[in-house]
């Protein structure tokens, strides 16, 4: 399968990681768009948010439970973060393999919904 993340998940293409259990993966951004800037993903390959059923849900609370853990190791918990999917084109998803922005280490900007 050509998909950048689960070649991530496999070690064949190189990461920062900051945290890793059975579940899910934490790396930094090769773009970050933040201070801090980390991708958390499943390490099961689901394309987007509309592809998850059944037990894939329990997978995503994995991923809120990895950002809770990631953001008290990088001492961001107090500061405060955000946690954001983009779900398909509309929500400018470029990597199709489900991953979860956690950003912050700064004021973020208002959330813009429209360029
Ligand atoms: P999306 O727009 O799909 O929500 O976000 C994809 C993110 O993956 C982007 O922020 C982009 O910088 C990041 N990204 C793309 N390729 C790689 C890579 O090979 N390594 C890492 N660490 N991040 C990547
Ligand atoms: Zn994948």
């Amino acid at each position: 399968m050509d998909c950048i993340f689960c070649k991530i998940v496999e070690g064949a293409i190189p990461s920062k990681k900051v945290y890793e259990n059975e579940h899910v993966l934490a790396f930094h951004d090769i773009q970050p768009a933040a201070a801090v800037h980390v991708l958390i993903i499943p390490k099961k390959h689901i394309p987007t948010m509309n592809d998850a059923a059944g037990e894939d849900f329990a997978l995503i609370g994995e991923i809120h439970k990895a950002a809770q853990i990631v953001a008290k190791e990088l001492g961001i918990a107090d500061s405060g973060y955000r946690l954001v999917n983009n779900c398909g084109k509309d929500g400018g998803q470029v990597v199709f393999h489900i991953h979860y922005h956690l950003l912050g280490g700064e004021k973020l900007s208002a959330l813009n919904v429209r360029d």
